[in-house]
């Protein structure tokens, strides 16, 4: 009873917790523009199963994708049993599911696959970034706790699996004594192999059994409530993502209606603009940005895969999208705690332009779109970066010289370039 007692506290505490922080985390993405994301629905929810549920862009590594793969089935199918442990927890019930069968059998035998492969997948990953350190992982805005971040993640992962593995092995044994209260049910194909690593005493193998259980119900409420603190939100924000993701073609850049309008009068003299409402042109910190782009930033799972194809940074300059969405997220974070901590509309001197995303990166882009393609959920680092700049251009007048000149050049000829329109086709009559 104790036990149930307790159990109902902890899951009561971490759901609480875990809503309190998203809720937050909601309410910073709402600081953001509104943008309207609810055209063509069938299209979006197409996007969403393909590439959030379908994972298909990881497939374009696929070792890594496969990898991957088995992280994600293994952490979506294994939660299932999560059901189980929680009316166990509740009822003091135990393997409350055993009466199905070769069905529950047939259940904990994949779990236990799974188990393992994401053991493996883990293991491969931490390696991956901490022994052969991959180019794509060592980049400086990785160093620090986003490093930490990913080798956290990964090391409880394989923890959980542990606990997941051993609780089994430990049961199995009991089972096969025919202990008080431990049914016999399910089938061990992994953790079979575990049992000669255990005491034979039942006892012992109650207390382990235990221990593992607990460890691994509490690591699993832990794991979510750590999530509003990682990139690791990705699990949850990644189908809101894919979903409200830009549908328009690549490369269509958002225009202004302000300025479409202005445009609009100038060639038309019969049309009146409506009157423009007030507000910044571009974005200076992340409240002038759009609710999705900062919906992005907390979605964004640090692969880099955005970074390895930019040819910007390919090139050796500052410029890394991955970096964009990072501090986009971490200025995010910093205007949410100040709302928590001194109210809304406080001002802290900072912004996302220069102290965080500094001119030299925005201005190295080619607004090529590799990163976007690149993306395996969908974020839009380039969105980013174009209103960044157009805040600098159309609010401050700064950009670099050449692209100040070729801003001129337009204005007064028309074309990017210096030349007089009426002197165009001088090329054509030379002999
Ligand atoms: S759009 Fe800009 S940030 Fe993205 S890959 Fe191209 S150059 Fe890099
Ligand atoms: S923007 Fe996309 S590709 Fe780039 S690091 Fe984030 S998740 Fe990876």
């Amino acid at each position: 009873m104790v036990s149930q007692i307790l159990f109902i506290a902890i899951t009561v505490a971490a759901i609480a917790l875990f809503s309190f922080n998203l809720k937050k985390v909601i309410r910073n993405i709402r600081l953001g523009k509104d943008v309207n994301r609810s055209d063509q629905p069938a299209k979006r929810w197409l996007t969403m199963i393909k590439i959030a549920l379908g994972q298909t862009k990881m497939f374009f590594r696929p070792v890594p994708a496969v990898l991957h793969l088995f992280v994600y089935v293994g952490f979506v199918i294994i939660n299932l049993e999560v059901l189980e442990i929680m009316i166990d927890g509740i009822f003091g019930t135990h393997r409350i599911f055993g009466g199905l069968g070769s069905v529950y059998n047939f259940l904990i035998g994949s779990f236990e696959l799974l188990a393992l492969s994401v053991w493996v997948a883990c293991a491969i990953f931490l390696i991956r970034r901490n022994v052969i350190k991959l180019k794509r992982f060592m980049a400086r805005e990785l160093k620090g706790w986003p490093k930490s971040d990913a080798n956290y993640i990964l090391i409880t992962e394989i923890l959980l699996m542990s606990a997941f593995l051993l609780m089994n092995a430990a049961d199995a044994k009991l089972q096969a004594m025919g202990a008080h209260h431990y049914i016999t049910a399910g089938a061990f194909p992994v953790s079979q192999y575990l049992g000669g690593l255990l005491p034979d005493t039942e006892s012992s193998l109650i207390v382990i059994e235990r221990a593992c259980w607990w460890f691994h119900i509490v690591g699993i409420f832990a794991f979510l409530n750590y999530l509003p603190y990682s990139k690791h939100f990705h699990i949850l924000f990644a189908f809101p993502n894919t979903y409200f993701a830009n549908l328009e073609p690549k490369g269509e850049f958002t225009n202004m209606q302000s300025v479409t309008n202005e445009v609009k009068a100038m060639l038309d003299p019969s049309f009146t603009p409506p009157e423009a409402e007030a507000g910044r042109f571009g974005a200076k910190d992340v409240n002038d940005l759009s609710w999705v782009n900062l919906m992005n930033a907390y979605t964004c799972t640090e692969c880099g895969r955005c970074t390895a194809v930019c040819p910007a940074n390919l090139t050796g300059k500052l410029l890394s999208p991955r970096k964009i969405m990072m501090d986009t997220r971490d200025r995010l974070e910093e205007v949410g705690k100040n709302i928590d901590k001194h109210g809304v509309g406080f001002d802290d001197g900072k912004a996302l332009i220069d102290d965080y995303i500094l001119r030299e990166e925005i201005w190295a882009c080619t607004s090529c779109n590799a990163c976007t393609q690149a993306c395996p959920i969908n974020i839009d680092p380039l969105a980013i970066i174009t209103e960044v700049r157009r805040y600098a251009v159309m609010e401050e007048s700064q950009a670099p010289s050449s692209i100040s000149a070729m801003l001129g050049n337009i204005e007064n000829n028309g074309a990017p370039w210096k030349y007089s329109p009426a002197d165009r086709f001088n090329w054509a009559k030379q002999d």
